[in-house]
């Protein structure tokens, strides 16, 4: 089955490819995409998409200008957010994903803020790292390259330029990733948290691309379900269908809608292309019904720890 296809085949002996309408996972120049809010809504529109939900790192500053466009386009654009966070004992990280957020809300400004300060001394400090194995990256020039959030991505794009890796996988590879030479760990954050701080802004917190995450089903969800996580990224840009069906039952199984998306940052950063994964009217819809929802409830009062680094 082509992987545009609906997951089940939705009774259609004839198999028609469906067309894609809704991308729900996409991120711009507010953080570490390579196109501005405005143009991603164009591209959205040019690929025949009528939703898309911009999910950027740690910041909603893209929002007003791609809500904006997508008026005038006719693309639909749900606010979002993506925060990443570590698992327990060194497991790797989770990513959050916030869909409806209130964004204007100042304690959740001021909470978006500190993770964005606390990424500038990271990547500062990564910086630091390669000039000190004698690489010739400045941290003015990994500034200038990100317009916005700054991110490994961005950095990747400085020793890229100096001729130091191919591509932005082959300079995580090199030194970007764990384990490797220029790598420091991120402000500490419990996924747990993410799920209140998205609360906070009385949004529907989604975990994003959660196929290698450990323990998914016997500990993660259930601790997370506790917090108030309402979704799951089931429907992801790489995933194979029989990845997809065995989110689907977990999401089924903790009744948690399956959301998706392709994680789009531009060319060259992700395999899959802009509305590139089929993403079901329903998911959407129960999405919607949920943000509503919760735009009705008292929002959680939450504050992020103090980072320690
Ligand atoms: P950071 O938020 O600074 O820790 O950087 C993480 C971001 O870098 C992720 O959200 C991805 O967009 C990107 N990323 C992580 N690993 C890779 C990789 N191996 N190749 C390309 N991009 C990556
Ligand atoms: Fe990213
Ligand atoms: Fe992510
Ligand atoms: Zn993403």
């Amino acid at each position: 089955m082509p992987s545009s296809a609906p997951p089940g085949g939705g009774g259609d002996e004839r198999d028609l490819p469906v067309a894609t309408t809704i991308d729900l996972h996409t991120h711009s120049t507010a953080s570490d995409g390579l196109y501005s809010p405005t143009e991603l809504v164009e591209l959205a529109q040019e690929a025949g998409l009528t939703t898309i939900g911009l999910v950027d790192h740690d910041t909603t500053n893209g929002l007003d200008e791609a809500i904006e466009a997508g008026r005038e386009l006719g693309v639909t654009v749900i606010p979002g957010i993506e925060i990443n966070t570590d698992l327990p004992h060194g497991q790797g990280d989770a990513h959050m994903l916030g869909y409806f957020v209130e964004y204007g809300r100042p304690a959740f400004q001021r909470s978006l803020q500190m993770l964005r300060d606390a990424r500038e001394r990271r990547a500062e400090r990564m910086v630091e790292r390669l000039r000190a194995q004698g690489l010739d990256v400045t941290w003015e020039r990994v500034r200038e390259i990100a317009q916005g959030t700054v991110g490994r991505p961005h950095i990747a794009r400085a020793l890229i330029e100096k001729g130091y890796a191919s591509d932005v996988s082959d300079a995580f590879d090199r030194y970007l990733s764990r384990g490797k030479p220029a790598y420091i760990p991120r402000y500490k954050l419990a996924p747990e948290d993410a799920v209140r701080l998205i609360k906070s802004a009385r949004g529907v917190p989604v975990l994003a691309h959660p196929a290698n995450i450990p323990h998914l089903g016997d500990e993660l969800l259930p601790a997370l379900l506790h917090a108030g996580l309402q979704g799951l990224e089931c429907y992801y840009g790489e995933y194979d269908e029989l990845t997809v069906e065995r989110l689907l039952r977990l999401a089924g199984t903790f009744g948690l809608i399956p959301t998706g998306g392709s994680d789009y940052h531009g060319p060259n950063m992700h395999p899959t292309p802009l509305g590139g994964r089929y993403v079901p009217e329903d998911s959407l819809d129960r999405l919607r019904r949920t943000g509503e929802f919760n735009h009705k409830l008292p929002a959680l009062d939450f504050t992020l720890p103090e980072p320690t680094l």
